[in-house]
């Protein structure tokens, strides 16, 4: 589904008459092309700590222009507004802020920067996770950021985005794997976030193929975001198995053989859908992607049965039953990576979707209450909830609707399929272990549930 609006705004025509009548003026998104190697295409603006300090340490393979805001800091440059190359991201460093005092450095980066910045810029600021923090006000001074960087990630426009990362003990080691994410288009519908990074001992090899060597199962996988999240998966190394209803199977087996992966035709409802599925994957998987998902909607008052349960049972119970089924049987690999789609109307609620959203919630409860289980294996499970994405699901809902479902964030548009393809994708790495039982919004920050 195009986006005509998007088009025009961002047509020759279209600037001039949008400047003229003061319409919104939502950017063309940057997002990651295939070939490119590079995570930064600009300049990286590192503030002074010892979270910048490590990442001082690998900046150069994000980006080979780096620049301090400090005279002296870590060898670099210093970034001058009028003598510097625009900023296409920016890291600061906000682990040792301990007094509310102490806050005002958070202005005295970004107020110089913000005059300084490309188009579709990155900004990460990192903290302490505030229940580590036994001392009450510093715990309240790190809860604080989270105030702080939504706000931030509201004001900055020009298609930027603004995210909190809380390291917790050994999570330093895995901010690499975050910031090629964070920092990168691959991030380009991810606004206002707020994660917790904790200590993984598992490494990437290679950084352009981070997934090779690994076996990974998408369901729902012949069309929208299941077909991208295949495409990404393979892009990034990965041997992938597709999975959907048995009306897809021509679609499915035309996608699997242009990526060169496998087939499953089933309904994950079918009473004997577990067992199929064992049988289909005998040498089990690394990867879990639980996408294949339905909306009925309806008010509560004209709801029916079948609405109801169809909904309740492909969104959630199928996925938590076959997840139990392939435990059960060892076909989870240690060091597993599991991703369930779950929606900001599972966040927020929705209008005529009581089914939806209680099916949406539910896999968030799955995500959250299976993590400390699945976690002794070291296997991760993490929840993507994408908002208003171009698909044929979102191009059936009434264009009044749609069009204020599109425009109610802070990009003023829509997302792309490609867009959770690549949570997903980050999600799925192997040093992504550093992540489990969280929800990552791809949303473009939206304002429902926020
Ligand atoms: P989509 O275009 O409708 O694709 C979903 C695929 O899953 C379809 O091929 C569908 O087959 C398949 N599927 C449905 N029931 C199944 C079952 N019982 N067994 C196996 N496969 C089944 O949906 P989408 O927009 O790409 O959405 C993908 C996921 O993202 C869903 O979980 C959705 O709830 C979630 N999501 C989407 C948006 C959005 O804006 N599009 C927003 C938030 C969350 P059929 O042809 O039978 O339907």
């Amino acid at each position: 589904m195009s986006d005509r609006y998007l088009s025009f705004a961002n047509s020759a025509t279209g600037r001039r008459v949008v400047s003229a009548l003061g319409l919104p003026a939502p950017l063309r998104l940057e997002r990651w092309t295939a070939g490119r190697n590079r995570p930064v295409d600009g300049a990286i603006l590192l503030s002074s700590g010892p979270m910048s300090k490590v990442i001082s340490g690998f900046a150069n393979k994000l980006s080979d222009q780096i620049f301090a805001n400090e005279e002296g800091s870590f060898d670099l440059p210093r970034w001058t507004a009028e003598h510097s190359p625009k900023l296409k991201a920016l890291v600061f460093d906000a682990s040792e802020l301990t007094r509310f005092e102490q806050l005002g450095a958070l202005r005295e980066f970004f107020q110089p920067a913000f005059k300084g910045l490309g188009s579709c810029p990155h900004v990460v600021v990192i903290g302490r996770p505030p229940q580590s923090i036994k001392d009450p006000v510093a715990a309240s001074v790190q809860r604080s950021l989270e105030g702080f960087t939504r706000s931030l990630g509201k004001e900055i426009r020009r298609g930027g985005t603004v995210q909190l990362l809380y390291v917790g003990k050994g999570g330093e080691t895995q901010l690499e794997g975050a910031l090629r994410f964070f920092l990168s288009p691959k991030s380009a519908y991810v606004s206002g976030q707020v994660l917790h990074l904790g200590a993984c001992s598992a490494e990437v090899k290679d950084w352009t193929r981070p997934l090779t060597g690994k076996t990974a199962l998408v369901t729902g996988a012949s069309r929208g975001i299941g077909a991208a999240i295949v495409e990404t998966l393979a892009r990034d190394g990965a041997d992938v198995v597709l999975l959907d209803v048995p009306a897809m199977q021509d679609d499915l087996e035309a996608l699997a053989a242009r990526l060169g992966g496998r087939s499953i035709a089933l309904d994950i409802c079918a009473e004997n859908a577990a067992q199929m599925l064992l049988e289909a994957l005998p040498e089990g998987l690394d990867i879990l992607v639980h996408n294949a998902g339905i909306t009925r909607d309806k008010t509560l008052a004209k709801m029916s049965d079948g609405f109801w349960n169809s909904v309740i049972n492909v969104n959630v119970n199928a996925p938590l039953a076959l997840t139990q089924a392939l435990l059960d049987a060892n076909k989870l690999h240690e060091e597993a990576r599991l991703v369930l789609i779950s929606s900001i109307s599972g966040i927020a609620g929705n209008m005529g979707q009581t089914n939806y959203a209680t099916s949406k919630a539910g896999v968030i409860g799955v995500t959250q209450s299976m993590a400390p289980v699945l976690g002794k294996q070291n296997i991760s499970i993490n929840a993507v909830a994408p908002g208003f994405i171009e698909t044929q699901m979102t191009a059936a809902i009434p264009l009044t609707l749609r069009e204020a479902g599109r425009r109610m964030n802070s990009m003023g548009q829509g997302g792309l399929p490609q867009d959770v393809a690549e949570a997903v994708a980050w999600f799925a790495q192997p040093t992504s272990g550093a992540v489990t039982g969280q929800v990552l919004r791809v949303c473009g920050q939206s304002l429902l549930g926020a």
